[in-house]
């Protein structure tokens, strides 16, 4: 059998040895608490404010305007919790209908406690029109929160123009960014954000660890009380993440994102060869906005389970959509939000990384033009 070849990189990503070898010491050795006053514990909060300025440089922020929390999902959920009630007399917010399970079941929570959202739709290729978001603005709109890229079909959504609109009716704006960081520049000087998301994850460092950027005057009320990040996110700093995820991120600061070429004509090889081998394919995304890394991809007629679970059996991950929605066994919902045509053409998604190879994607392109037959086959009996 050969090694694994792991195209799931949306769903998670393989720590990096730079980020690992930074992290080792303080799980072991240097384990002071960064509170402590005496050097074992401050030589260890000197490191995490080393990771907040990385941060804050990958950003263009202020590192005052970081703070550090579990992850990317306790992140929007602060993000959205915290406009909520900073702004107790207004009960509306704009969405979309394609965002991740971290902000629609915020949202979800909040409809059940009265609030009034309105969650903006796509076109067929998952693209928001920034004139439905404009139409749908009230009078108690709070908030405005758009990813900015998504995890699915890895559209990237015009954050920029939306975050103007909603800064032109004082409406506070956030945006999860987990998908776009290390992919696309993002920088908070450009965009109106006050408050942005993403997680350690999905840039090489470990799971556990998230970012919230806070605009220096947007308010913030915690949703978990204590002293530190300065009384804006309560529990000792998990040091070990912190600093890898500094590591992770000054990898991206060192490459300038000059990977992402690389990643994207691998991703356009890999969607070419498969166009070329097989016949009736379809490819879902807006195909001229999209993360260099994404391919949600269908072959007509073949089940995605079964064909995810069939390359599996080769050493071969791929996912169904998003991996939080693929244990469900339900449609999902950013597919169904682009009315696509989910009977005939179900997608797997394929996500690659800065340590996917072309004689990894050889390999993959020829087991999956022999799994899709043996699939085709399979079903017309
Ligand atoms: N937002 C998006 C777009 C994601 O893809 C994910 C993870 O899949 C999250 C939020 C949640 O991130 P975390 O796992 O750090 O909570």
């Amino acid at each position: 059998m050969n090694s694994k070849i792991y195209l799931d990189n949306n769903a998670t990503t393989k720590v990096s040895e730079s980020v690992f070898n930074t992290m080792l010491p303080y799980l072991n050795d240097t384990y002071g608490n960064p509170s402590s006053i005496y050097s074992f514990g401050s030589s260890v909060k000197e490191e995490i404010e080393k990771s907040r300025r990385n941060i804050a440089k990958l950003l263009n922020a202020n590192p005052s305007e970081i703070i550090f929390t579990s992850c990317a999902s306790e992140s929007n959920t602060t993000a959205i919790m915290s406009a909520v009630r900073s702004n107790p007399n207004k009960r509306h917010i704009i969405s979309t209908s394609v965002e991740h399970a971290s902000i629609l079941e915020t949202l979800k929570y909040l409809e059940s406690i009265g609030y009034s959202i309105t969650y903006i739709p796509v076109d067929n290729s998952g693209r928001i029109n920034v004139s439905d978001i404009e139409s749908a603005i009230r009078e108690d709109t709070l908030l405005i929160t758009v990813m900015m890229a998504n995890n699915e079909i890895g559209n990237i959504y015009p954050v920029e123009e939306i975050s103007n609109l909603a800064a032109s009716h004082g409406i506070l704006f956030h945006t999860d960014a987990v998908q776009a960081i290390g992919k696309i520049k993002v920088d908070v000087k450009e965009i109106n954000v006050n408050t942005l998301s993403f997680s350690g994850h999905k840039i090489h460092a470990p799971k556990g660890i998230g970012v919230l950027y806070i605009k220096e005057g947007t308010p913030l009320v915690p949703l978990i009380f204590g002293h530190q990040e300065t009384n804006r996110r309560g529990g000792t700093e998990n040091a070990a993440y912190i600093v890898g995820l500094g590591a992770a991120v000054k990898d991206i600061l060192d490459d300038n994102y000059t990977i992402n070429k690389t990643i994207e004509n691998l991703r356009d090889y890999l969607e070419s060869e498969i166009i070329n081998r097989i016949p009736n394919v379809k490819i879902y995304g807006d195909k001229d906005n999209r993360l260099s890394n994404t391919s949600s991809i269908a072959f007509k007629g073949v089940n995605p389970n079964e064909l995810m679970l069939l390359l599996e059996s080769f050493n071969i991950y791929v996912s169904t959509g998003s991996a939080c929605n693929s244990v469900l066994a339900e449609p999902s919902h950013v597919l169904v939000a682009c009315n696509a045509n989910l009977n005939d053409y179900s997608p797997i998604r394929i996500s690659l990384s800065k340590y996917n190879t072309k004689e990894e994607i050889d390999i993959f392109i020829k087991r999956l033009e022999s799994v899709v037959n043996i699939l085709r086959k399979k079903g017309k009996n």
